[in-house]
């Protein structure tokens, strides 16, 4: 309940229909939506209202970069027409950010079948027909996990479905036709584990108007424990899209590794889903993560989640919760080898490359791109080169750094070229850095260089090792 809590006393309630007197009074009527917003699903704090709106550096401006690189939108930091169109969408009413690092634990079910009930109904929908788009929400999660689902007529379910209006007893209020659709409470007792849909939507069975299915289907993953996703292509991205493809529709793979990362794949495969979560089965020399000998062969960012890889496996740090877990390279992309030299992301191509010897290979999700392994001479590392020892990828300079043994090298990702003036002594540019470096990551503005056992801060503006951890720190040891 407190996840919800902090936000909603802010109220969603003017939402549309601002008089158009002059370009001031829409500027204001657009930075009051756009803080509202800000407010209810960004965790912006009430008290930099009109202090700080008129001043060039504004918080208002980050939490609009924020927003505007979670939904996927050019971060600009204004209140560009694509943000204030993207604003005026209707969504899911559950906050994009900054409530689910404070709910203690991962919020998930502790018990694989769970019982709904549909306390009431909508008057735009047979009964029938809602009692189906229901049932076929939650067989979206079905397929995809050991989950099972019974429903009851009466009494007190985990799952309690209900149709309202405005005030409904919860803190959150509805806010009319349009804006915010419905939401839902991670799993728990209590109002946990419900779901609401705003009865002043029409909602409807077919790909117009608000379907129902769709966001039951959304909302009953925020039921089971997931958050937000900023894959425009997942279900559990938080604006509504109206959809042509009623019977083609299919959860991304995001949605999949996300509901699978708290309650695995299903016992029996259901569907042909790729279940590349499975865990890992218990063999000799799985590596400890709290050995405090650990050494990482790469490590790389994927789609906001951190991969640490060691031999055969990766630990990955995801969203959903701070507690990693171990898996097999070969589950998630079993054309890849093991024992990988390094390993980048760019995120403006959504896609991971990964390094062996002279090969490299471009991964999106689970899928190894066709066309690869490539071989590491193509960008341009001459001949005596004959692997990499780690690399990192910076998403504003659109550069690539290459590490090899003491030196270094920078590719341009928009040329698509090596740059002239490299390699680089990694001592001149990077001081304080071991040498030999087994992996690098990017994170809160600092570069972390492991190392062996040992892992090294790197402050980029003050050119110099702020903090040298364990390797292993990252994985909560
Ligand atoms: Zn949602
Ligand atoms: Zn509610």
């Amino acid at each position: 309940m407190n996840r919800l809590a902090t936000l909603v006393l802010l109220g969603l309630s003017v939402c549309s229909a601002y008089p158009v007197n002059g370009d001031g009074k829409e500027e204001d009527a657009n930075m009051d939506l756009a803080q509202r917003y800000l407010e209810n699903y960004y965790n912006l704090t009430k008290k930099v209202e009109s202090i700080y709106r008129r001043k060039d550096i504004s918080p208002i401006d980050n939490k609009i970069r924020e927003m505007q690189k979670f939904l996927g939108l050019e971060v600009t930091g204004k209140l560009d027409s694509n943000t204030l169109e993207m604003i005026r969408k209707p969504r899911c009413g559950v906050p994009d950010v900054g409530h689910f690092t404070t709910f203690p634990g991962t919020p998930k079910w502790s018990k694989t079948h769970l019982t709904y009930r549909i306390v009431n109904y909508t008057p735009d929908l047979p009964r029938e027909a809602v009692d189906a788009a229901i049932e076929k929400a939650l067989g979206v999660w079905k397929e995809v996990t050991p989950l099972t689902f019974s429903r009851m007529q009466e009494g007190e379910a985990d799952i309690m479905i209900s149709f309202a209006v405005g005030e409904h007893g919860d803190f959150y209020p509805f806010d009319g036709p349009g804006a915010t659709l419905a939401h839902a409470y991670p799993p728990g007792s209590g109002i946990h584990g419900d779901v609401h849909f705003d009865d002043d939507e029409k909602w409807t069975e077919k790909a117009a108007g608000t379907n129902l299915f769709f966001v039951a289907a959304h909302e009953l993953g925020h039921a089971l424990g997931l958050m937000h996703s900023a894959n425009p292509e997942a279900l559990m991205y938080p604006v509504y899209r109206s959809f042509k493809d009623l019977a083609g529709f299919r959860l991304s793979q995001d949605d999949v590794d996300g509901i699978q990362f708290l309650y695995g794949a299903p016992t029996t495969p259901k569907t042909n889903y790729v279940t590349p979560t499975e865990p890992v089965p218990p063999r000799s020399k799985t590596p400890a993560k709290c050995d405090p000998a650990l050494s990482f062969d790469a490590v790389s960012t994927l789609r906001g989640e951190i991969l640490f890889f060691k031999d055969r496996y990766f630990w990955r740090r995801s969203h959903w919760s701070p507690e990693p877990g171990l898996h097999l390279i070969s589950s998630f992309w079993p054309s890849l080898p093991s024992n990988l030299d390094a390993a980048y992301e760019v995120s403006s191509k959504d896609t991971v490359f990964v390094f062996k010897g002279n090969k490299f290979w471009a991964v999106r999700g689970n899928e190894v791109q066709a066309g690869y392994p490539r071989n590491i001479h193509t960008l341009g590392f001459p001949a005596t080169i004959r692997k990499v020892d780690a690399a990192i990828s910076n998403k504003e300079q659109k550069k690539t750094y290459f590490f090899v043994e003491d030196k270094y090298w920078r590719f341009d990702e928009k040329t698509q070229t090596m740059e002239r003036g490299f390699p680089r002594r990694i001592e001149d540019d990077f001081p304080g850095v071991e040498p030999k470096v087994d992996a690098v990551l990017e994170a809160f503005g600092f570069l972390y260089f492991f190392s062996g056992s040992s892992q090294y801060e790197f402050d980029p503006n003050a050119k110099r090792v702020t903090h040298i951890f364990k390797s292993n720190s990252w994985l909560l040891c």
